[in-house]
């Protein structure tokens, strides 16, 4: 017996609807190139999107076409958030941070039919643009100049369209609202395409109170770009409550996201680790600079969020940081650290190494972890690769057959991460599968020692990787960046984690370096580093100090 219920499906045109009926006052506002504030309400930016949806049609554009974009965060790239998906068609963010290679690969790859461009990305785009069959270039303009010749103006696009003749589509939940490719650092980037179905329950699940309970009363900043797993969905979430929405446009420095939270009384921001640092840096240096009172949480994620980093915001600014994990095949989210009831009252020392993890599953995500030996008990101790499973998770790639190989055969996602989970359900990432370091036999965690070492009041930055060595295959090696004007020795610093880590895990050596080389999304290139320091053994063997390994 099935159920009496309407088959209502969830898509993308009906969060839109919401936004008209309901949060059309509620406001959006932008940073301009120029640093000048665009603002105006969610009933603009509907009747913008429908124009879009309408102008792409005149253009051509089918259902399960895909258009691309290579923009920064403003309210534009939220038009073509709603208006592609609002059109039938896929809604496809290329990542600007990308190598010309790599988005030719990617644009070509997905089938880009149209791409809208900024203005101000022209320089990058030429890069690429003739390797792309695009049947349609569409620039828009934010400095106010005339877009290039051969390309169409997003504003006289939009103006071509009537929004009364825009009629809400009837479209199937299942069908494809958007694509991202993940960044690749191993093999060809690959193409993950979420459903609307996924999006709609994502921005639901992003809304609960023990996710982000980003809600209609919040001001959200989007620090993570439009182009990298939906900027974590804020967008689509934001627009389905109602929240006022705040996007930093291409300033992103610490001094120009500051000002705006200070100015628009933003009250849930999110982005990568490294955005953070630096904003603690500048924050340390004139607590009383910017009055950030309004903001409630920080979310970080992308990588892990350093201890130090979280006691630092909140116990020197009383600000909070929101620690969470997921990936682009997760649309992002797949696990949060809001402190569990059971931990109310606790020590700050539990509280703070609870919120350092990387969190419980989101409701309706399921995980359990592997190794050779099977699946791992959730002791907190055993490390395995976390598999994941939901509704808005991966099942395949874009015409990708090798990519099945991240599939298991009874239907989970294989994260590639190596985690440890907690009895309540609480993983900690212990390293990416391909950055943890396997010393005789036995796996030490890049991503703990770095957080330890990060600790250091004299460290800004540290990444921790492995290096051949004769005996025990590999052992780990630390790279740091020294503060300005700070000193500390390689003996110092192993001083220093001595009392958290069981002697083998110790790096062997350490190494200065001015700066740690980021990938496309701020992350620590770590393959990078491995190249750079590839034969250390060879070179600096007979000055390693070796540390016995376990029998
Ligand atoms: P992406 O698909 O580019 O967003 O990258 C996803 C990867 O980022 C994950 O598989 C993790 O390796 C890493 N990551 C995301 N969030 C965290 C976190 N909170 N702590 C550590 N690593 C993270």
């Amino acid at each position: 017996m099935n159920g009496l219920i309407m088959d209502f499906q969830l898509t993308i045109p009906a969060m839109l609807r919401r936004a008209e009926q309901l949060h059309f006052a509620r406001e959006i506002v932008t940073r301009r190139p120029d640093k000048s504030y665009h603002r105006y309400t969610y009933a603009d930016m509907v009747e913008r999107s429908k124009r879009l949806s309408l102008a792409l049609g005149n253009l051509g554009i089918k259902n399960g076409d895909r258009v691309g974009t290579f923009s920064w965060n403003h309210y534009q790239h939220l038009e073509a958030y709603f208006g592609i998906p609002g059109a039938g068609a896929v809604l496809h963010t290329l990542n600007l941070r990308l190598h010309p290679n790599d988005l030719t690969y990617i644009a070509g790859h997905a089938g880009d039919k149209i791409v809208l461009v900024d203005d101000v990305l022209w320089p990058l785009f030429e890069k690429f643009k003739d390797q792309v069959p695009f049947e349609h270039v569409v620039v828009i303009p934010t400095t106010g100049k005339p877009v290039p010749a051969g390309t169409l103006d997003y504003e006289e696009l939009l103006a071509s369209a009537d929004p009364a003749r825009y009629e809400y589509p009837d479209l199937d939940e299942r069908q494809a609202a958007a694509m991202c490719y993940t960044s690749g650092t191993t093999g060809k980037p690959k193409g993950v395409v979420a459903s609307h179905r996924a999006i709609v329950i994502h921005s639901l699940a992003n809304g609960m109170a023990d996710t982000l309970a980003v809600c209609e009363r919040d001001v959200a900043q989007a620090v993570v770009p439009m182009f990298h797993a939906n900027a974590w969905g804020l967008p689509f979430c934001c627009t389905l409550v109602g929240s006022k929405q705040v996007f930093p446009g291409p300033h992103l420095d610490p001094q120009g996201l500051l000002e705006q939270i200070q100015e628009e009384r933003v009250t849930i921001t999110a982005g990568v680790p490294t955005i953070w640092l630096g904003i603690l840096q500048i924050l340390d240096k004139d607590p009383k600079a910017f009055d950030l009172t309004s903001l409630r949480a920080m979310v970080v994620g992308g990588s892990a969020a350093p201890p130090s980093m979280i006691q630092g915001f909140q116990e020197r600014h009383n600000l909070k940081i929101v620690h969470a994990w997921g990936m682009t095949e997760l649309c992002p989210m797949g696990t949060v650290a809001n402190l569990p009831a059971g931990l109310d009252g606790a020590s700050q020392k539990e509280q703070y190494a609870f919120r350092a993890k990387q969190g419980r599953p989101v409701p309706m995500v399921e995980l359990r972890g592997r190794n050779e030996n099977g699946i791992i008990p959730w002791d907190g101790q055993a490390m395995g690769e976390l598999e994941v499973r939901g509704p808005w998770i991966a099942a395949g790639y874009y015409e990708c057959p090798e990519g099945a190989a991240s599939f298991t055969d009874d239907g989970w996602f294989r994260t590639g991460d190596i985690v440890a989970i907690f009895p309540d359900g609480c993983i900690q990432l212990q390293d990416r599968a391909k950055d943890v370091i396997k010393s005789g036999g036995e796996w030490i965690s890049s991503v703990q020692l770095e957080n330890a070492l990060m600790g250091h009041p004299a460290v800004a930055e540290a990444a921790v990787i492995p290096v051949e060595h004769p005996k025990w295959a590999e052992r780990p090696l630390a790279v740091v960046v020294l503060k300005q004007d700070q000193q500390a020795s390689p003996e110092e610093l192993i001083e220093f984690l001595t009392p958290h880590f069981a002697k083998w895990w110790l790096p062997d050596a350490v190494e200065f370096a001015s700066e740690i080389p980021r990938t496309s999304a701020g992350k620590f290139l770590k393959s990078a580093l491995r190249d750079r320091y590839r034969d250390y053994y060879a070179t600096n063997g007979a000055a390693m100090k070796e540390r016995k390994q376990p029998a």
